[in-house]
């Protein structure tokens, strides 16, 4: 086992990794810029080493600085976290080549599935379920409108390298098709230095669901079952739950079995998500592979009862799975709230500042995952998200009125945060009812926006009224 892990990452997910060290007997190293020195989770961590300014490229993101912190400080093992450096084959490449165990899985796996087209051949070959649509990345323009008339519109122009919703159109008609291709080319070569685009299906109505996995250094692969991330906003997620509602038993087993033969034949170490899309039959399309651990674990945790970041670290160190497949059930239902610093009433605007209110939830069934605290001062420079309240229960239900009294209970200001609109949403009858889909929420938003400005004018004529 690792005697010293060194964590290249910051924030909630960072205390994640320091807490599964400690219970492992590990000792741990946090990087951390300038904006985040004195920052409550270097607290936790036995060493920490300033590797430079906030701006994310001269701090979490110099891989140069993160390989001498780890020579300097003598850790055997590097975890990334989530998003920075997380999904970089090349990192991972630099932190084996220099002697330090990446926990993740290899460069190799790592290339082949987070590539969307190598990674949805990969996927047919296993019987995977993906979208129809182009083989591979489209050469010829009139092959991609032959594709497209064969599987009719509309279809989604998607970049191979694609990542965060870049690089992808959506195209009703064969014009729309040829104009969608030259542009998304354009935007992908811009963001990704990788023109490559593809098409396939495009669903109007789905649901976002995603299956857990994890796989080891001898050949065993397992899934976690899955999660339900359809309340979103901007392709970001809001709200994520575990088990998905309302899913036909043999379909779900169906398609979690082969996110897993999928992670096995790419052999594939650590903890990955293989996402779908699934529409109103329950048919499922996979829209990508995250080599990584998401935000969102903590809800698998709780209905399985396994610890994840603590098995992929098991798992790095040439460990076997602690579990078969057949040892993994789902226990209840559990739901978690991002809580993002933004100001819904300022289009979602990042708010920074000190924290000076902070009263946190409590109860059965109640976990916090935040490195947040009152007196802690939120930078300006990185992702809103500054924790995440995560409720478990017996049955949904009791999960959702759960969650209501937490989100009641917790406090914090005077930043805006996304409490308030996760107390709507859990009122909202189609999060109630589950009978939402991956627009749900921005529908909703629109709507009350709509209604809000009604208000506002009849207010303002009622008034002009009153002084004529
Ligand atoms: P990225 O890697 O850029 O996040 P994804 O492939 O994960 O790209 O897609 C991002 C989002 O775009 C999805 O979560 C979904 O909302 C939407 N999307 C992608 N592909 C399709 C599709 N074929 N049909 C409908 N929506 C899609």
């Amino acid at each position: 086992m690792f005697k010293r892990i060194l964590i290249a990452n910051r924030g909630e997910i960072a205390l994640r990794i320091i807490r599964a060290c400690k219970t492992l007997d590990i000792e741990t190293v946090c990087v951390y810029s300038t904006a985040d020195r004195g920052a409550p989770w270097l607290e936790q961590a036995d060493h920490s080493v300033c590797i430079g300014a906030a701006p994310s490229p001269q701090s979490y993101l110099r891989i140069d600085r993160i390989i001498a912190a780890a020579e300097v400080t003598h850790a055997d093992a590097i975890h990334p976290g989530y998003g920075f450096l997380s999904e970089n084959a090349h990192f991972a490449e630099v932190c084996r080549d220099s002697g330090f165990e990446f926990i993740g899985p290899s460069p190799e796996a790592m290339a082949l599935l987070g590539d969307k087209v190598s990674c949805k051949k990969m996927a047919r070959q296993v019987g995977t379920p993906v979208f129809p649509g182009t083989e591979d990345a489209i050469e010829d323009i009139d092959d991609a409108v032959k594709v497209a008339d064969e599987i009719g519109y509309p279809v989604i122009v998607k970049a191979t390298a694609g990542g965060g919703g870049r690089g992808m159109r959506v195209a009703r008609d064969e014009a729309q098709l040829r104009a969608g291709i030259e542009s998304a080319r354009q935007e992908a070569a811009a963001a990704f230095g990788n023109g490559a685009v593809y098409i396939e299906k495009f669903l109007e109505h789905a649901r976002h669901f995603e299956v857990q996995t994890l796989g080891d250094k001898h050949g065993n692969a397992v899934h976690l079952y899955e999660r339900d991330c359809s309340s979103q906003r901007r392709h970001q997620k809001l709200i994520e739950e575990a088990p998905a509602p309302g899913v036909d038993p043999a379909k779900r087993r169906a398609v979690c079995e082969r996110a897993a033969a999928l992670i096995a034949s790419a052999k594939y170490s650590g903890a990955a998500t293989v996402e779908f899309l699934m529409d109103a039959a329950q048919n499922f399309y996979m829209l990508e592979v995250n080599t990584r651990v998401q935000v969102e674990h903590p809800v698998t945790e709780m209905i399985t009862g396994l610890d994840i970041v603590c098995e992929m670290i098991k798992v790095s160190a040439g460990l076997p799975l602690s579990v078969k497949q057949s040892d993994i059930s789902v226990n209840g239902h559990a739901i978690e709230c991002r809580i993002n610093a933004e100001d819904p009433d300022r289009g979602f605007m990042p708010q920074a500042g000190l924290i000076e209110t902070f009263v946190a939830p409590g109860g059965p069934g109640v976990r916090l995952d935040t490195h947040a605290r009152a007196g802690y001062r939120i930078p300006a420079n990185y992702d809103s998200m500054i924790g995440k309240l995560i409720v478990h229960g017996p049955t949904r239900d009791i999960a959702i009125a759960r969650m209501k009294v937490a989100l009641a209970e917790f406090k914090i200001g005077p930043m805006r945060t996304s409490i308030a609109l996760h107390r709507r949403l859990m009122d909202h009858p189609d999060f109630a009812n589950a009978t939402f889909d991956i627009h749900y929420v921005e529908r909703y938003l629109k709507a009350a926006a709509e209604a809000e400005s009604k208000v506002q004018s009849e207010g303002e004529s009622k008034l002009e009224g009153a002084r004529a």
